[in-house]
């Protein structure tokens, strides 16, 4: 659970200044709506490093598909490489996380021994760049950054092509699973308090469900005008970038404030301070996400069918994109000691 432990620690400052010797290479690149600056550190040989770069754009690039660019213009990415058997294990990526300190940083801690396919199959870089659609939000509802981010990672690999539609909902659902076992005592804000221990999954998964629930109910009421994704654009256009700490009230407000009927702050009182897990059962049904044995299946006939493929495309074989390599089986390329999440 190493990863997890470290990915959960975005957002906040972090010791690893960026040092003006011992960079292997710096370079730029050109995504839609923005330019990363990225620097791999020694000692990651070049080739490797070329092929780091080309990842990053394309994982970058995944961002995009939620509303047609990368929502922070300026936007620095480091590549720290770490030992074998350190934090992640043998996991091509270790750890990632966002730092806020005058400019967003997006840092990787990388195993550059690692075949470049895993790093494209690797979830974390989807994540940290998800993050980079909300501003900074409060550790005490940091269960809203984690889960957002959480949902999107599944959602824009689907998209990218990356996982098939099958394995996206597959991953959301065990995740609402584990999260759903968490500590069930507690509410998502108890859970992200200071203190508490073993709410990982309560922290990450609680947000998603909400993510997911806000999705569902725009897209539904709007016949497919709104969704997540506008609402978020929107909220890049008067917000973002931003240089201050938003609360999970005060965020959920101004989304609710992008549209017409409030949908954020009814869930935000629902579930906010409500012991036990937000009920997506029902949601996943009427989506056309049904489990045999755990397995999903993704049903076409269901009532929200429609809004399932255009939440994560159809359930197509996971193919060679542009600048992606094939994707290998999940079972062929998951590293023992990876970390659920
Ligand atoms: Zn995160």
């Amino acid at each position: 659970m190493r990863k997890a432990l470290f990915a959960i620690l975005v957002t906040i400052p972090c010791a690893h200044a960026s040092a003006a010797s011992g960079d292997s290479l710096v370079t730029s690149a050109q995504i839609p709506g923005a330019t990363l600056r990225i620097t791999v550190r020694e000692p990651i040989d070049d080739d490797k490093a070329t092929e780091i770069v080309e990842w990053l754009r394309t994982a970058s690039s995944d961002v995009s598909l939620a509303y047609g660019r990368f929502p922070i213009p300026a936007t620095s990415v480091v590549v720290i490489p770490t030992g074998r058997g350190r934090w992640g294990g043998d996991a091509a990526v270790s750890f990632g996380r966002v730092v806020r300190v005058g400019g967003e940083k997006v840092e990787f801690f990388v195993n550059a021994d690692r075949p470049i396919e895993e790093f494209y199959k690797d979830w974390t870089a989807t994540h940290e760049f998800s993050h980079l659609m909300l501003p900074y939000v409060s550790s005490r509802h940091k269960w809203i950054s984690e889960g957002f981010a959480s949902y999107y990672q599944n959602i824009l690999m689907a998209r990218a092509g990356r996982y098939t539609a099958r394995e996206a909902w597959q991953k959301l659902h065990d995740g609402f699973e584990r999260g759903r076992d968490s500590r069930p005592e507690l509410s998502p804000n108890q859970a992200a308090a200071s203190g508490v221990r073993r709410a990982r999954m309560k922290i990450y998964w609680s947000g998603a469900a909400l993510a997911l629930l806000a999705d569902i109910e725009l897209r539904e009421r709007s016949g497919g005008t709104e969704s997540l994704d506008v609402v978020l654009d929107r909220l890049q256009v008067c917000c973002l970038p931003s240089r201050r700490t938003w609360s999970g009230p005060q965020l959920f407000s101004k989304l609710d404030s992008l549209i017409e009927e409030p949908v954020f702050m009814p869930l935000y009182r629902r579930h906010a301070d409500t012991a036990g897990f937000p009920d997506v059962r029902q949601a996943l049904a009427r989506l056309g996400v049904r489990t045999i044995g755990g397995d999903v299946r993704l049903r076409d006939n269901a009532e929200l069918t429609e809004i399932r493929i255009a939440i994560s495309g159809r359930d197509e074989l996971v193919s060679a994109v542009a600048g992606h390599p094939p994707a290998k089986k999940r079972t062929a390329d998951r590293p023992a000691r990876r970390p659920a999440m």
